[in-house]
């Protein structure tokens, strides 16, 4: 029994299924769940010693890898003046207007504790703000857990086979609507039968939480012209593609300007930290200065804002994002070279410094259907294999994967060799 065994069984007598969020409970591919006690740049140390690639990145925050020497000293230096005051700080202004500089769709921001926060408020706002009822999503992109957006919601929920939550009242799910991602007549449809209360359409605009799905061309134009003929807001939900896929984010890559966008994961450095920014005028309808109220304790704590600003500090270096990008695209080439030679079906994309892949011989992966019908034995034991060769992936193959500033060509190597070990084993 490894020390990563006892601390899970012990976790699970405390903490319901062992753990503080469902997917981190190994559901997706077996097994037990690897408990880390350090990490230092791309790596990380399990409990028993043992040393891995972590291509996980605390799911996507660590973009300049572990312990990264100037977010450490700018927490520590934080840490020292104090952790929390309740009052506004001078961080906070710095982080917003840090973000509005990468991303001016964002004109005004507001800054919460968690990417479910930050979605959850953007709802509440667009509804205050346009008075009408209903949202827009998109099957198995993950917006948080609050109610209205935990109906087709991905990852955690496709992993656990749970489409819904029991303790959603049908009465809050109804005024949620569902298309497939990247299915513009059926969006279209809905909005010929609801379009006078749809409030506002939200997507992931590079899905993250259904494996790593990309917009087709004009699937994020359609839906801005759709919002802009009914009146409904365009919601960027941008809180793990934000300051992740390129320093603008996914609405610089696409250039479309959405109504508001959500944040969270980078832009808090490894802190727990979520953020909601857009027009000025839709922006201003939050409390104290409009109607739609919204508060947090311990929102904008000076922690967070001091990892968040060290991380965003660092990521606008010139060519930051080429050489990310450059990296990631090394790892899904050789990823789909290794298995080629293995005669093995295998799709592999990237973007920036996210990325995914799927057993399947479907080379136009669109939607969550696609990523579900790929071959769900075979990533589970291509996921054990490259465990225990030292890899780290995500442990579903319903999760993108996240490579950091500080992975080196010779780790992208590593895990070529790996997965050329692991491939070989299943001729
Ligand atoms: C992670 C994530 C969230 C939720 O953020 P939390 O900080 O986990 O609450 C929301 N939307 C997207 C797209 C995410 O990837």
């Amino acid at each position: 029994m490894t020390r990563s065994d006892q601390l899970f069984d012990a976790a699970k007598a405390v903490i319901p299924g062992g753990v503080n969020s469902p997917v981190r409970a190994f559901k997706g591919v077996g097994g037990t769940p690897v408990f880390f006690e350090r990490g230092q740049g791309a790596h990380v140390w399990d409990v028993d010693g043992k040393q891995y690639l972590d291509y996980v990145g605390s799911w996507g925050p660590l973009i300049l890898g572990h312990c990264d020497a100037q977010v450490m000293t700018a927490v520590t230096e934080a840490l020292h003046h104090g952790m929390s005051f309740g009052t506004p700080t001078a961080k906070e202004t710095d982080l917003a207007e840090t973000i509005r500089q990468c991303m001016p769709a964002l004109e005004k921001i507001r800054f919460v504790n968690s990417g479910t926060e930050a979605t959850m408020t953007a709802i509440r706002l667009a509804r205050g703000y346009t008075n009408k009822s209903k949202i827009l999503k998109f099957k198995g992109c993950y917006h948080g857990h609050s109610d209205s957006l935990l109906v087709n919601a991905g990852s955690g929920l496709l992993t656990l086979g749970i489409p819904s939550s029991p303790g959603i009242l049908a009465s809050t799910a109804e005024h949620t609507l569902v298309a497939d991602f990247n299915n513009l007549e059926e969006t279209t449809q809905l909005f010929e039968k609801h379009g006078d209360d749809i409030a506002a359409i939200i997507v992931e605009p590079i899905a993250g939480n259904m494996g790593f799905v990309l917009p087709d061309a004009g699937f994020l134009e359609g839906l801005r012209a759709l919002c802009d003929s009914s009146g409904a807001l365009l919601i960027f939900d941008e809180v793990m593609t934000g300051f992740r896929v390129a320093l603008g984010g996914a609405q610089a890559l696409y250039h479309i300007t959405p109504d508001l966008t959500t944040l969270g994961k980078v832009i808090g450095g490894g802190m727990p930290v979520g953020a909601l920014g857009g027009k000025a005028a839709i922006m201003d309808y939050l409390a104290p200065e409009g109607p739609v109220y919204q508060a947090g304790t311990l929102s904008g704590n000076p922690l967070a804002m001091a990892a968040g600003l060290a991380t965003l500090r660092a990521v606008q270096a010139e060519g930051f994002y080429d050489a990310l990008g450059y990296q990631t695209k090394a790892l899904v080439t050789g990823l789909m070279d290794v298995a080629a030679t293995h005669h093995i079906p295998l799709q592999a994309k990237s973007l920036g410094g996210m990325f995914g892949f799927c057993f399947t011989s479907n080379q136009n992966i669109r939607n969550q259907g696609d990523v579900a019908a790929s071959d769900d034995a075979m990533f589970c034991a291509f996921y054990h294999g490259m465990l225990d060769a030292g890899v780290y992936l995500a442990p579903s193959r319903f999760e993108a994967g996240f490579v950091s500033s500080t992975h080196r060509p010779a780790d992208i190597e590593y895990t070529l060799q790996a997965a050329d070990q692991v491939l070989s084993s299943f001729d």
